[in-house]
């Protein structure tokens, strides 16, 4: 792959839940180093489409394509599904998820929620995957809760050990479904941090946030949706800064 290559390629995405079409036709497309923000109303299909985007849910209808490579499909429309096991594995790994509660083991410690998947799934060597989970958990700034139990930690660092959690798959791309929006609002910058480090140091990202803020600090581009549709995208700075659509314009008042 050149850097040319999309890592994620999306082309006229559709999705239904049974008859109720909750994406109607959205592209998106993130390059290596890219931060892709989906902001938009609640139920406006945002999870959707990252769930979508790594084959947690299937869609009936568009192209994804990870690094050049196209999912396979067999069968047409709700009975459409990905063909390739293997490829949904190394698809779903390397699209890695952060989620908005988290989702930690309650009954394994930081440091082997780390590692589980690592080892487990991927069949790493359990030291190299000890030694890169330490890194990982050192990165974000709970290093020393390696030995705890999730239910010992605060939110903000129970979110940063399940980012931890993430690049532990070594993934080519990290997507975050409102990875803030269960936090008190002094713990949500902890967690902003994190993220920032992480545009800074050129990941590529895709963030669903309710958080307008850091939508505009970290994203080189924001996508606003509307009812399964984009409505408006572009740089943040006119988004936010020059809205055109009056959804949009709307939107952004009520938010801020
Ligand atoms: P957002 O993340 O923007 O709030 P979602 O992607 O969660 O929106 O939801 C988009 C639409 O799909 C909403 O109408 C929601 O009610 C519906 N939806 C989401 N998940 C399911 C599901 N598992 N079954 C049925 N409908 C769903
Ligand atoms: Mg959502």
């Amino acid at each position: 792959m050149t850097d040319a290559t999309p890592v994620i390629e999306i082309t006229n995405l559709h999705k239904a839940y049974g008859a109720l079409e909750v994406i109607k036709g959205v592209d998106l497309t993130a390059h290596r180093g890219d931060v892709v923000s989906l902001i938009g109303s609640s139920g406006s299909g945002k999870s959707t489409i990252l769930r979508c985007a790594n084959l947690l849910e299937d869609s009936q209808q568009g192209d994804i394509v990870f690094k050049g490579e196209p999912v396979k499909w067999r069968g047409t429309g709700l009975n459409r599904h990905p063909a390739d096991a293997k490829q949904v594995l190394r698809i779903r790994t390397n699209l890695s998820m952060v989620f908005q509660q988290f989702n930690l083991w309650a009954h394994l410690t930081i440091l082997q929620n780390v590692m589980e998947a690592p080892v487990t799934v991927l069949g790493r060597d359990r030291a190299e995957v000890e030694a890169a989970a330490r890194k990982y958990l050192d990165k974000v700034g709970i290093g020393d809760k390696c030995d705890v139990y999730p239910a010992q930690l605060s939110g903000g660092q129970q979110q940063r050990a399940a980012i931890a959690r993430a690049l532990a798959m070594e993934p080519e791309a990290l997507l975050f479904d409102e990875p803030t929006s269960a936090l008190d609002p002094e713990l949500e910058q902890e967690v902003v941090r994190v993220i920032k480090d992480l545009a800074a140091e050129g990941r590529t990202m895709m963030i669903v946030t309710h958080d307008m803020k850091m939508a505009a600090d970290v994203s080189d581009h924001t996508v606003f949706l509307h009812q399964g549709l984009i409505e408006e995208q572009g740089a943040p700075k006119d988004l936010f800064g020059a809205p055109k659509s009056d959804r949009l314009r709307q939107f952004l008042s009520s938010t801020m």
